[in-house]
């Protein structure tokens, strides 16, 4: 047992992530990645590397919707799996930092 796994069951999952396939084949996620902008550390990133995140995860309760997934890099998405929310937002508050750093 996950100590954050909500009460899903199998079928609800199942069916957000086939959500989440549509989306991903869709022209307005096409479109989203064409800009080549990770959605968290806001660094420019080829569209090929950007990979599809849902904000609040599927195994939280997030649903795929417009709304709830983001084009984001590799490396955030590898960090955000491991962070809890605060967590995730002390990273993201110095992902933004260096990325404005870098903007100058
Ligand atoms: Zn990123």
């Amino acid at each position: 047992m996950q100590p954050y796994a909500m009460d899903l069951d199998d079928a609800d999952i199942r069916r957000e992530r086939q959500k989440a396939r549509e989306l991903r084949a869709s022209q307005w996620w096409k479109r989203r990645c064409a800009k080549g902008v990770c959605y968290y550390c806001e660094q420019p990133t080829s569209p090929k590397e950007l990979t599809m995140d849902h904000i609040v995860p599927i195994s939280r309760g997030g649903r795929s919707t417009k709304g709830n997934v983001v084009p984001c890099c590799k490396e955030c998405n590898n960090n955000k799996k491991q962070l809890l929310p605060m967590e995730w937002e002390e990273y993201l508050n110095e992902a933004r930092k260096r990325s404005d750093i870098s903007a100058d």
